[in-house]
């Protein structure tokens, strides 16, 4: 069974689905558990205007997860989410994929981000922005064009493989740039509020595309949002993060409910109140933009 039935059974989907099985044999490295390990970080350190930002924050990612990091605008989430990328440096605290140090970005980890548009480079072809990052790792051009054609089709965008960014709508958009994260078969997959700029039916059509996608790969996701509803439809894991400044994952729920899910199952809608209330208390009674 796999997590659409509600069990988790990583060694077996992850090693029966491989990604790609060429390449991704090569580069595997099998490891159980990410962790934000205890992690502190101030912006402008020692300047007037210094920020601590986190404040021995931890997070447990088991491989293969699709863990939701939630909280309110300005409280962390993107700081958490570079310092997974590799982006940023931990004052203090360490982030690990079991023993092994994160301390720089790696293919292993790939992120998209929210706004689709200044991500993508504009001057390329849809296919050639999903073929990119594989010639820069010196795979060969047809090898590349290969590879960056199935991975736009498994996004649902072979029909515009050939049209530059500005051609494309923000949902495209977005399943482009979703291709150029896959097609290096990432370990892990971080996605900064991903769909947020989206309409809502897109956001939706997204929301289950990523679902669909992550259940026959099951790559690890790390996902922030800003978004309860958003959350609790899609994460095993919905993390709820204090506000800040020196801000932490403050409760981690467990979500055991099948795939597709609906706000309106009472299963669902019972847990949906109780991250909003943990929410709440932070945010107060206001509304919880990103
Ligand atoms: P979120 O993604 O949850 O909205 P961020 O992680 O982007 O929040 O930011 C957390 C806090 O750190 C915010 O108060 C933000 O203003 C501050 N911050 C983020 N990046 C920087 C930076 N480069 N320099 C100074 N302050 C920053
Ligand atoms: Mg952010």
């Amino acid at each position: 069974m796999g997590a659409g039935q509600g069990t988790y059974t990583p060694e077996i989907s992850q090693h029966e689905l491989p990604l790609d099985s060429r390449s991704r044999q090569k580069r595997r490295v099998i490891w159980h558990e990410l962790v934000v390990d205890g992690v502190s970080l101030a912006f402008n350190k020692g300047k007037a205007n210094e920020y601590r930002a986190l404040e021995n924050a931890t997070l447990r990612v088991r491989r293969g997860d699709f863990y939701c990091l939630l909280g309110p605008s300005g409280c962390g989430k993107s700081t958490v989410l570079n310092l997974i990328a590799g982006f940023t440096r931990a004052d203090s605290g360490a982030v690990r994929m079991d023993q092994q140090l994160v301390v720089d970005a790696g293919t292993e980890r790939v992120v998209v981000f929210q706004d689709a548009s200044s991500a993508l480079f504009p001057w390329l072809r849809a296919h050639q922005n999903v073929e990119f990052g594989l010639t820069v790792q010196g795979v060969s051009n047809a090898n590349a064009a290969e590879r960056a054609m199935n991975y736009l089709d498994l996004v649902g965008l072979k029909d515009h493989a050939y049209k530059f960014p500005y051609e494309l709508s923000g949902g495209m958009k977005q399943r482009c740039q979703l291709a150029r994260a896959l097609v290096l078969e990432p370990e892990v997959l971080l996605m900064d509020e991903p769909f947020a700029a989206l309409d809502a039916i897109s956001k939706r059509i997204m929301q289950k595309e990523l679902l669909r996608i992550w259940q026959r790969y099951r790559m690890t996701i790390v996902y922030i949002t800003h978004d309860v509803n958003e959350a609790v439809l899609l994460g095993q894991k919905v993390a709820v993060m204090r506000r800040g400044p020196g801000s932490a994952v403050k409760e981690v729920f467990e979500i055991d409910q099948a795939y597709p899910r609906m706000l309106t199952d009472g299963a669902v809608s019972k847990i949906l109140a109780k991250i909003e209330a943990s929410l709440e208390e932070e945010v107060g009674a206001s509304l919880y933009v990103g």
